[in-house]
């Protein structure tokens, strides 16, 4: 089994899904996308098309195995047309929040 299965079993966010896993000395990363293409605005929750830009950002997960274990993602900013530049909403943390939800708790984007 390969370690991105292995984690994606692990954290259990719906419509998440694990791309890589990186270890070092005492952090493990894991490198996560939602399983929806287009992105959701985290003011309405629609579908918006229109990016703006993205960045890289980590989230702190639960411990795993007494290793500090975040999330990361190159997490996008739409246009939306009702409320302007927004972060998109994504399925494992609340809008704003630096740590994820609880596990197997994911919002599911409607
Ligand atoms: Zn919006």
């Amino acid at each position: 089994m390969r370690a991105t299965s292995v984690y994606q079993t692990l954290i259990a966010f719906q419509q998440t899904f694990v791309t890589a896993v990186t270890f070092d000395a005492d952090t493990v990363v894991i490198d996560v996308a939602p399983t929806f293409k287009v992105p959701r605005c985290s003011g309405c929750n629609r579908k918006v098309k229109k990016g703006y830009d993205h960045r890289v950002r980590t989230w702190r997960y639960l411990d795993l195995g007494g290793m500090l274990t975040v999330l990361r993602y190159g997490i996008r900013r739409v246009d939306c047309p009702r409320c302007g530049v927004k972060v998109e909403k994504v399925p494992w943390a609340d809008t704003g929040s630096h740590f994820t939800l609880t596990p197997g708790s994911g919002l599911v984007p409607r």
